[in-house]
């Protein structure tokens, strides 16, 4: 099956699961559903999740031709990715829950973790903390599930370009993006490359994702 990344307006590269993976739908209900209890949503969470990340990897710039012999005797050649120059970076708090995924599926990693929160004042995202591995020449992939606006993302990239990162080796994987948050980080951030499991229609009012499914954090963790 061909497989062709979505456009942002920007017609920057946007590569959405659900466009070519038939399991999507499925998985996406049961997280969707208001009544899931916190089991059954990590559950559905975990494995769409691990897709993210599995199918991310193959989008990831840093891949090495390979060939192998089969035990049948049958040469194979494909491409790996170099993983020990991934540097995964959650975002506190929702990010946090895509780290089990991420660290069984790339042990090499190294982890960075940043603390953004709205400034009840003036409604603009602002950083209380970082602790991050060194960036330069690594790949780093930005884990949070929920592109809503876009605000804590491009504070967070602006951070990890400051610290050294490459722009064009930024990836942002997440569970549900928009239109909006993607518009907005390519506005400011074309190169950076956004691998979504699900693109979602828009923001209601209190900027949370429609049709969506909630506070992802909260449902995960169980706080609602
Ligand atoms: N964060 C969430 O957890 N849910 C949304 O819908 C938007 C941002």
């Amino acid at each position: 099956m061909e497989t062709t990344p979505s456009k942002s307006a920007s017609q920057a590269e946007v590569v959405v699961l659900s466009d070519y993976l038939k399991c999507i739908p499925g998985l996406f209900v049961h997280i969707r559903d208001e009544t899931a209890s916190t089991i059954e949503f990590k559950r559905y969470a975990d494995r769409i999740m691990h897709l993210v990340v599995e199918e991310g990897l193959a989008y990831i710039d840093n891949q090495s031709p390979i060939t192998i012999t089969t035990p049948t005797k049958h040469v194979v050649t494909s491409c790996s990715n170099n993983c020990s120059n991934i540097v995964g970076v959650s975002i506190i708090r929702a990010g946090d829950s895509m780290l089990d995924v991420f660290m069984r599926l790339i042990p090499e990693a190294s982890i960075g973790k940043i603390l953004i929160q709205r400034d009840e004042a003036t409604c603009q995202p602002v950083l209380f903390y970082s602790k991050l591995p060194s960036l330069a020449d690594k790949i780093v992939i930005i884990l949070d599930p929920m592109l809503a606006t876009g605000g804590s993302a491009m504070t967070a990239i602006q951070v990890l370009i400051d610290r050294g990162a490459l722009e064009s080796n930024i990836y942002f994987f997440n569970v549900v993006s928009c239109p909006e948050g993607i518009d907005n980080i390519h506005s400011k951030y074309p190169n950076v490359k956004i691998i979504s499991a699900t693109m979602d229609k828009g923001l209601n009012e209190q900027k949370y994702i429609i049709p969506g499914l909630g506070d992802y954090g909260d449902r995960y963790f169980g706080t609602q």
